[in-house]
């Protein structure tokens, strides 16, 4: 699952909505100055990549981490005397006094091309094989930790290994269902997708450029993460966090409810349903793509647990047995909306 976005950005884009063009960031502390460019390099890293080739501008933010000299030279007047004016009454109108200063920058993009597929498995319906399902899960992570000591490899057991595992098992029991005579009505699309982790970039690339027309394209269920517990269901009942199915389809949540009773009665969690939780899960997984654009979707997840982007997100600690239930929970769900007679349709068209 992708990581929620960085505090600090909020105070960006206060002064980017009140019209600024340049952003200044300043630390008069200059060992706390280095602290945060370092942790800025960190996070520029882990957002550079984009499906679309960058155009002009567009890559430059227009915000600078400058040092309290920089300050000095651009507003003649020293750091501390500036975050005095700041720290003032607003009424009395310290900041006005400031000379305006002209500041003149370049900026160069360099551009690398970066190839990478996500991976789609068809099954063809039989009577109703114009409309398709889809489910997903991200195969990519974050790679290794650019320092420190130990394991600096993260494996991604939970994320989203147990995803994909899941995926490929409900691919392998439809496939044998179709062998058995017992194949679904519409078509189903069992897709992998990569880049999740830099920005939800397969599933972005594949809903701009769908194998099969958007408006065919009934659900997608989505699973990110689903192999462990987090702290506040240490020693529940086997459950599920079940987030976004009543978003956009008053059906398909009552059909998701419904299959989970009949067939695997996990206790199902909505506390991350809420779109304004302050984690916005609903955001942070490939089903926003889908949902985007009005394709009903559910996404399964487990919660933030200790090893949660971490090297320790080990195979070691996945609890088989609690994922084959949510695995097949995500089955009975697509087995239904496969083979029901009216298709599942979004509340508003
Ligand atoms: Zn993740």
């Amino acid at each position: 699952m992708l990581k929620s976005e960085d505090d600090s950005r909020g105070v960006v884009s206060l002064a980017r909505d009140r019209k600024a063009k340049i952003v200044f960031i300043y630390n008069t502390d200059p060992k706390e100055f280095e602290e945060m460019v370092g942790q800025i390099k960190r996070y520029q890293s882990f957002r550079n990549l984009s499906v679309k080739k960058p155009e002009g501008n567009s890559q430059n933010s227009g915000v600078f981490f400058i040092t309290s000299e920089v300050v000095a030279k651009i507003f003649n007047l020293s750091s501390e005397k500036l975050s005095k004016a700041a720290n003032e009454d607003p009424k009395k109108g310290a900041l006005k006094k400031l000379k305006p200063a002209t500041v003149v920058y370049k900026t160069s993009i360099d551009i690398k091309v970066v190839k990478s597929d996500n991976v789609l498995g068809y099954l063809e319906g039989t009577d109703k094989k114009d409309e398709l399902v889809i489910v997903t899960a991200h195969y990519d992570h974050i790679g290794k930790l650019m320092e420190g000591q130990g394991d600096l490899i993260n494996n991604g057991a939970d994320d989203d290994g147990s995803g994909t595992v899941s995926v490929l098992q409900i691919a392998k029991a439809f496939a044998q269902a179709k062998k058995d005579g017992k194949g679904p009505r519409r078509s189903m699309l069992f897709m992998t997708v990569t880049g999740e982790e830099k920005g939800l970039l397969g599933s972005d690339y594949y809903t701009q450029h769908p194998v099969f027309p958007l408006d065919k394209t009934v659900v997608d269920l989505n699973i990110d993460m689903v192999g462990r517990r987090d702290p506040q269901h240490k020693d529940s009942a086997p459950y599920v966090y079940v987030i976004g199915s009543d978003k956009l389809s008053t059906e398909l949540h009552q059909l998701s409810e419904w299959a989970n009773k009949t067939y695997t009665n996990l206790i199902f969690d909505y506390t991350y349903n809420d779109q304004n939780h302050p984690d916005r899960l609903y955001y942070r997984s490939d089903h926003w793509n889908f949902a985007k654009n009005n394709i009903p979707i559910i996404f399964y997840f487990d919660g933030i647990h200790e090893d949660y982007h971490m090297p320790s997100d080990e195979v070691e600690k996945i609890e088989f047995d609690l994922l084959a239930t949510r695995a097949k929970c995500v089955f009975y769900t697509a087995w239904e909306i496969v083979n029901r007679e009216q298709r599942i349709m979004p509340d508003k068209k």
